[in-house]
């Protein structure tokens, strides 16, 4: 089995689980990208990644289809030996007031943002446990600490894996697991592509810019591999959106 720690990152072909992937890549781990996206569309992903030094695979998968998120962990652990760290990263966003906001709208996005953790950390979680040792990390949101007016579903999603984040913490420190969580504030990417005027948002955030998919990434590597102490914290990276 490789001497690099191997990192499963769900959503990795772009945004900002393609920034962690080479975050850590840079740092030595070996990569494995998962996405719903064909293989094609994410080479370009694989290529980056394997030009800084790391071994990168793609595994196509719904993160929120149980039985697929089985069977690709599986083939993960039979091909590679290992997952040392796993970030659940794959969200999308459905967006609408509360009263207009039909239940397809709520269940698809909590079982995409919320679902996928629980599918894809039980899956992976046992390899953990026999390796002792493992750090999984939930992509959450400033919004699932202070709500959002329009992403009643996002929100609450976002909020879930705050305390699965923290539950999962208490259940397996003893296991040399550690769990958190990194709330993204305004990051530039597809999903907030269509903002319309940033200038307003700018206005909110004391550091006067909008986050980079690189300033979440050096908040994950931190948490992956930079500390051996820090578990159940859901770490808030928006620039002082909220203060
Ligand atoms: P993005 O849309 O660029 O990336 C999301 C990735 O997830 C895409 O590659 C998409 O194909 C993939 N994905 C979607 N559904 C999937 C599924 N069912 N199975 C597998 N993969 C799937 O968005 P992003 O901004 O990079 O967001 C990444 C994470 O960060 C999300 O969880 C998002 O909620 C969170 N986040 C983003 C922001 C922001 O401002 N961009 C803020 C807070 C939190």
């Amino acid at each position: 089995m490789s001497e690099r720690k191997i990192a499963l990152i769900t959503g990795g072909s772009r945004g900002i689980g393609f920034s962690c992937a080479k975050e850590l890549a840079k740092a030595g781990c070996d990569i494995i990208i998962n996405d719903i996206c064909d293989a094609a569309t994410a080479q370009p992903a694989i290529d980056e990644i394997k030009s800084l030094g790391a071994e990168a695979w793609f595994y196509q998968f719904d993160v929120s289809n149980d039985e697929q998120v089985h069977t690709a962990v599986e083939k993960m652990i039979a091909e590679h030996g290992k997952i040392d760290i796993l970030l659940n990263n794959a969200g999308i966003t459905k967006d609408g007031l509360f009263v207009k906001m039909d239940a397809e709208q709520w269940e698809r996005v909590i079982k995409i943002n919320l679902g996928s953790a629980y599918y894809v950390s039980h899956a992976v979680i046992k390899y953990m446990m026999k390796a002792r040792q493992g750090a999984i990390i939930n992509m959450s949101s400033v919004v699932g600490l202070h709500g959002n007016a329009g992403q009643a579903n996002y929100s609450a999603s976002k909020a879930g894996l705050i305390g699965l984040t923290k539950t999962l913490a208490k259940e397996f420190g003893k296991r040399n697991i550690r769990v958190n969580a990194v709330c993204p504030g305004f990051i530039q990417t597809a999903m907030t592509a269509d903002l319309g005027n940033t200038d307003e948002y700018m206005k909110l955030i004391p550091m006067g810019r909008l986050g980079t998919p690189e300033d979440i990434a050096k908040v994950v590597k931190f948490l992956a591999l930079d500390t051996d102490y820090v578990t159940g914290q859901a770490i808030e990276v928006s620039g002082g959106l909220i203060i």
